[in-house]
């Protein structure tokens, strides 16, 4: 296995299976298994799901409700998605730990840095609820953010597209998918992986994002022992990322802070 510790990313949206609202149970076992899997091979799994199936914050400005107030409604959401998945993983025996933003002491436990890495560390299933828990951010900043801060490896972001195209394959059909691409390229094409304030935390801390199908059965498995799939969003090798700022040995504070023991 290519990664130690990765940060699942799964859209509400995608929960809703055919559905036009509301929660798959069928698709919820489904992301289950697929959850299991990997975490029985090793790999430390943390989970962000969405709340787009259940409510998004710019609904209620839609209603003309305040857009604060639908933010919030939305990270609760996200708890609803996230309690769902935890009693779907429990079904398989899988032990979990659901981490929320905002603190509702009955049902979660409050988000601690440290807490998520020891879970972790244990073999415990992580998922994080309600967002960052504050409004007009989304649960794709909440991946990238929870990922730098727990260290994971890669931000595994599950859609129900294959990856990233050249044009939206569903209205171009000469689009075609990027097997890897930069952070650069991604902007510089304006092609769309994350909102820009998720996208920018990954690639200021040379975190890489892989979209993958996550709604094809086994694809999660297949992807962790390395099967070519999905697209890698990466630095392109240049290392400019925060990341790579506190690694010592290459740090553009190295200047500041003088050689090294093993390097004088
Ligand atoms: N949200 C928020 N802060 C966060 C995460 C989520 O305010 O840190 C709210 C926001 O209103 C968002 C909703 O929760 O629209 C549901 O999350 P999201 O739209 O990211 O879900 P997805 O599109 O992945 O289903």
């Amino acid at each position: 296995m290519k990664y130690n510790r990765i940060l699942l990313k799964l859209s509400g949206e995608a929960l809703m299976g055919q559905q036009q609202y509301g929660i798959d149970a069928e698709r919820l076992m489904q992301y289950a298994s697929e959850i299991k899997a990997v975490a029985a091979t090793g790999v430390q799994v943390a989970v962000v799901i969405g709340g787009g199936n259940i409510y998004r914050g710019v609904e209620a400005e839609a209603f003309g409700l305040d857009r604060v107030q639908g933010d919030y409604m939305g990270m609760l959401a996200t708890v609803i998605n996230s309690m769902a998945l935890q009693s779907a993983l429990e079904k398989l025996d899988v032990s979990t730990r659901l981490l929320s933003g905002l603190t509702i002491q009955r049902v979660c436990e409050p988000y601690i840095r440290r807490r998520a890495v020891r879970h972790l560390e244990k073999g415990r299933v992580v998922i994080f609820g309600a967002g960052i828990g504050s409004p007009y951010f989304t649960t794709d900043s909440a991946a990238s953010l929870r990922a730098i801060e727990i260290e994971a490896d890669v931000v595994l972001k599950g859609t129900r597209v294959d990856g990233i195209y050249t044009a939206d394959p569903e209205k171009d059909p000469t689009a075609t998918r990027y097997a890897e691409i930069t952070f650069d390229e991604v902007l510089s094409k304006k092609l769309n992986v994350m909102d820009m304030t998720a996208f920018t935390l990954c690639k200021e801390n040379n975190l890489p994002i892989i979209v993958f199908d996550m709604n094809t059965a086994g694809n999660l498995e297949r992807l962790l022992n390395g099967e070519p799939m999905g697209t890698l969003v990466h630095d392109g090798g240049k290392g400019d990322g925060r990341k790579h700022a506190l690694d010592p040995i290459n740090s553009l504070l190295q200047p500041l802070v003088g050689k090294l023991p093993e390097q004088a």
